[in-house]
C-alpha cells in the first residue's frame, strides 16, 4: 500500500520541487482538487522520507510562547484575526473561536509568531473546527481553553477530543447552535475530512460555518476549494463578512470566484501567516494578495495578525453579483 502523506506536502506547485528533492517520487494528481498527493516509490524514496518524517516529528510538541502583547484580550463585537485559520469573534461579550491551533511546530511548518495567552481567550464559549488536519485541530490547544467552551466540530473530527475537557457536538450542514446572542449553521466545505486525507469530498466531513450577530452575519470558509457551496451560502445566508481560507485551497481567481460567489460585501482573506513551510517558506501573506485586490476590489480587507475590525463596520455592505 503506497505512503500518503498529508497535507504537509500541499506543495504551491508540485512540478516546481519535482526535479529539485523528488526524483523518487511520483506525483498523483487527484481529479477532484487542484493540489498534488505524493507517493514513494522506491527504497530510496522511503527512507528519505522517513528521515524527514523525523526531522519534522522530532521538534515538534508544545505550544508556542505565548505573547499577550500581540495578542491582548480582543474587542468587543469584532472580528480578530490570530493567524492562520484562526479568528476571534466576539460576540456581546461570548467569543467563538476558528480552528484555534497554537502549537510550536506542525510537522514540516513551523509557527513563526507567538501564541495567544489563556487570558485573552478566556471569554471564549464556542469552538469551531473546520476539520481535523493539524494546521485546523489541535488537541492540545483546545486543552488550554476555558472548561465551558462548546467545541463543533465534523463527525471525522470528534474522536480527537476524547481528553481535551470540553463539551464538544458533531454538526452536518445545515446544523444549528444557539448561543447566547447568536446563532451557528455548519455549511459544508469541499475539503478532505480525516486528519491525514489527502481526497476533497463535500459531504459534511468538512465543514464551514455561518455566525449570525445582532451586527453581523459572518461566514467562515474553512478550508475548500472553490465550489457551488460558496454561492448556496451567499443565496441563503447572506453574509456581511467571509472570513476566506485563502492559503488553504483556493488558488488563483478561485479565491475571487468563491469571495464574489458568498456576495459578502467585506472578504478577510485569512489561512496565512502563522506556519510557513520549514523548506518552501511563504504563506506568510495572503496567496495571490495583488490579483486578489484587483478582483475584489474594495471589498477586500486585509486584517494584520492581532489586527481587529468591528462587527458594525461590516454589516449591511452585502453587494450582489454584476
Ligand atoms: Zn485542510
Amino acid at each position: 500500500m503506497p505512503f500518503v502523506p498529508q497535507s504537509a506536502l500541499e506543495y504551491r506547485s508540485a512540478e516546481a520541487v519535482r526535479p529539485a528533492v523528488c526524483r523518487d517520487y511520483a506525483f498523483v494528481r487527484d481529479a477532484s482538487m487542484p493540489y498534488h498527493g505524493v507517493v514513494v516509490r522506491s527504497r530510496r524514496g522511503v527512507f528519505l522520507l522517513a528521515v524527514v518524517c523525523a526531522l519534522g516529528c522530532g521538534c515538534a510538541g508544545g505550544l508556542a510562547h505565548p505573547d499577550a502583547s500581540l495578542f491582548p484580550p480582543p474587542p468587543r463585537d469584532a472580528i480578530t484575526f490570530w493567524g492562520h485559520a484562526c479568528c476571534y469573534i466576539d460576540v456581546g461579550g461570548v467569543g467563538v473561536v476558528t480552528d484555534p491551533v497554537f502549537d510550536r511546530s506542525l510537522f514540516f511548518r513551523r509557527r513563526r509568531i507567538p501564541a495567544p495567552p489563556a487570558s485573552s481567550y478566556a471569554g471564549a464559549r464556542v469552538v469551531l473546527i473546520s476539520h481535523a488536519h493539524p494546521d485546523h485541530l489541535s488537541p492540545g490547544t483546545l486543552r488550554t481553553f476555558p472548561a465551558g467552551a462548546v467545541v463543533l466540530c465534523p463527525a471525522p473530527s470528534a474522536k480527537y477530543f476524547g481528553d481535551v475537557g470540553l463539551t464538544v457536538r458533531v454538526m452536518a450542514p445545515g446544523d444549528e447552535f444557539e448561543f447566547e446572542g447568536g446563532r451557528i449553521v455548519a455549511v459544508a466545505a469541499f475539503h478532505m475530512g480525516t486528519r491525514w486525507g489527502v481526497r476533497a469530498q463535500a459531504d459534511g466531513r468538512a465543514l464551514g460555518y455561518v455566525i449570525e450577530t445582532p451586527n453581523a452575519t459572518v461566514y467562515y470558509s474553512g478550508d475548500s476549494n472553490y465550489f457551488s457551496g460558496f454561492a448556496d451560502v451567499g443565496w441563503t445566508y447572506a453574509p456581511d463578512v467571509v472570513l476566506l481560507n485563502v492559503n488553504g485551497h483556493l488558488r488563483s481567481t478561485d479565491a475571487s470566484r468563491a469571495a464574489w460567489a458568498t456576495q459578502a460585501g467585506v472578504v478577510i482573506p485569512i489561512h496565512w501567516g502563522a506556519f510557513p513551510w520549514w523548506i518552501f517558506g511563504g504563506n506568510q501573506r495572503p496567496r495571490d494578495e495583488p490579483a486578489l485586490a484587483r478582483m475584489v476590489g474594495d471589498r477586500l480587507r486585509v486584517l494584520e495578525i492581532g489586527q481587529s475590525v468591528a462587527l458594525d463596520q461590516v454589516s449591511h455592505r452585502r453587494r450582489a453579483l454584476p
